[in-house]
């Protein structure tokens, strides 16, 4: 049985909660609302929601969270949606004024509403390896979306796997990606769902979505691998 626990001080982790509670295999699962560093330490896994990041960060400072949160990141895996992913990347573009304090623990540099104001959401059909079912496409809801701008593992972290990209018919009209990059399939700004050791980031949010095959791979392919 693995105890997950949900950052439930800003955002959609009410969302997250009701999947959860609805997956087949919730029999396995035990989830936490976490607000508190005593919560957090119950979980041997997080899940960081949608939301505003700038907010979120904030917030955390203010439960005596932050820490914390970056010691949970060393051991136990973390998947971060939308808002979370930004704080779980090692570095952002496009911060709010006063700047943004992140977690860390994937190696990308990100860009907060990567995809400009005047897109400001759309959905895309995905293609995602490992999950259930896998040739019927996934419907990414991305709102606000951030971009990932680079890959930036060290030699020495675990390498960086990626799970699903833009496919080029489902780009928002905002994008600039130029089209050969495009075309090549491999700029990273195509990227929405990537992995680095246990932990996992998608740029959009499976939690918005009443279909449970994402949180259903975090929990078999991250969180009890994890355990075991
Ligand atoms: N743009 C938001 C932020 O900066 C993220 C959007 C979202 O989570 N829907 O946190």
């Amino acid at each position: 049985i693995a105890t997950v626990g949900i950052l439930a001080l800003q955002g959609a982790f009410a969302e997250h909660q009701t999947i959860l509670q609805r997956l087949s295999i919730k029999r396995r699962v035990i989830v936490v609302l976490v607000r508190t560093a005593e919560d957090l330490a119950k979980c041997d896994a997080l899940i960081i929601p949608g939301g505003e990041s700038t907010t979120m960060a904030i917030l955390a400072r203010s439960a005596g969270l932050l820490e914390p949160l970056r010691e949970f990141l060393r051991t136990k895996v973390v998947w971060g949606t939308c808002a979370g992913a930004i704080l779980l990347s090692t570095s952002v573009e496009n911060a709010k004024k006063g700047g943004q304090e992140l977690l860390g623990g994937i190696s990308v540099k990100i860009a907060r509403n990567g995809w400009g104001s005047q897109v400001e959401s759309f959905e895309a059909a995905l293609e995602v390896e490992g999950l259930r079912d896998s040739s019927r496409p996934y419907t990414g809801v991305f709102i606000r979306a951030p971009v990932v701008l680079e890959l930036t593992p060290s030699p020495l972290d675990p390498p960086i796997e990626i799970i699903a990209r833009l496919s080029p018919q489902c780009l928002p009209r905002s994008h600039d990606l130029p089209q050969a990059d495009i075309a090549a399939g491999s700029d990273p700004r195509t990227i929405v769902a990537l992995r680095q050791g246990h932990h996992l980031l998608t740029t959009f949010h499976p939690e918005l979505t009443d279909d449970n095959r994402f949180h259903e791979y975090f929990i078999q392919q991250c969180v009890l691998p994890s355990l075991a």
